[in-house]
């Protein structure tokens, strides 16, 4: 199995270090042909206009909506959760435009600034959650299955095979939401333990 990590702005360094601390393999997205012959992709934090405008501006924007259209495996983090985000908040149009919710651009850095909440999962025991300048799920369909709420408010969530969320499990020393991407591509059937 080989993961790639979209590397053109953003935290992606700290994502392939999960992965690796799996013991999967990982390479760098930094051009279309790099989408080829992956068995999943991983969408980092960082600013999402930069990533949108790069993903434009290197052709790589409409070949990767495909692949997560027909069956790629994402996990998307802040920045990446509006990346694949239909609705964004005061913005005219989506980027790829493939994950039926409606978010808010820095809604939680705005009002609270970056905060850490330890949240509590079967099995493992406490994991940070750390947001920054996060993305507000405002609205989500009806087949959008929450994975992980706060104070009521979904802050992860799944969509077939789109994972996302609005925090950054890539900061925190824990691998679980990243073993539980690998474990989603060989069993998709599988739940997250909550
Ligand atoms: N505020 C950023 C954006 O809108 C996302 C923040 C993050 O990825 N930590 O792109």
């Amino acid at each position: 199995m080989v993961i790639g990590v979209l590397a053109l702005q953003g935290a992606f360094i700290e994502h392939e270090k999960m992965i690796e601390s799996l013991g999967v393999d990982c390479i760098e997205v930094k051009q279309k042909e790099d989408l080829e012959n992956i068995d999943g992709i991983i969408l980092p934090g960082g600013e999402s206009t930069v990533q949108g405008l790069l993903l434009k501006e290197y052709d790589m924007l409409e070949p990767l909506r495909d692949k997560i259209n027909n069956g790629l495996p994402v996990f998307a983090t802040c920045a990446g959760l509006i990346l694949l985000s239909h609705v964004i908040e005061g913005e005219s149009s989506p980027y790829l435009d493939t994950l039926p919710v409606k978010i808010k651009r820095n809604a939680y850095g705005r009002q609270l600034g970056s905060f850490v909440i330890n949240k509590k999962f079967k099995n493992v025991g406490e994991l940070p959650l750390i947001f920054i300048r996060a993305p507000y799920i405002s609205k989500i369909d009806n087949d959008v299955e929450v994975l992980i709420e706060n104070d009521g408010n979904p802050v992860a969530v799944q969509y077939n095979n789109q994972i996302a969320m609005a925090f950054h499990p890539e900061l925190s020393d824990k691998n679980y939401l990243h073993r539980y991407f690998i474990e989603q591509i060989v069993t998709p059937s599988l739940k997250l333990a909550v």
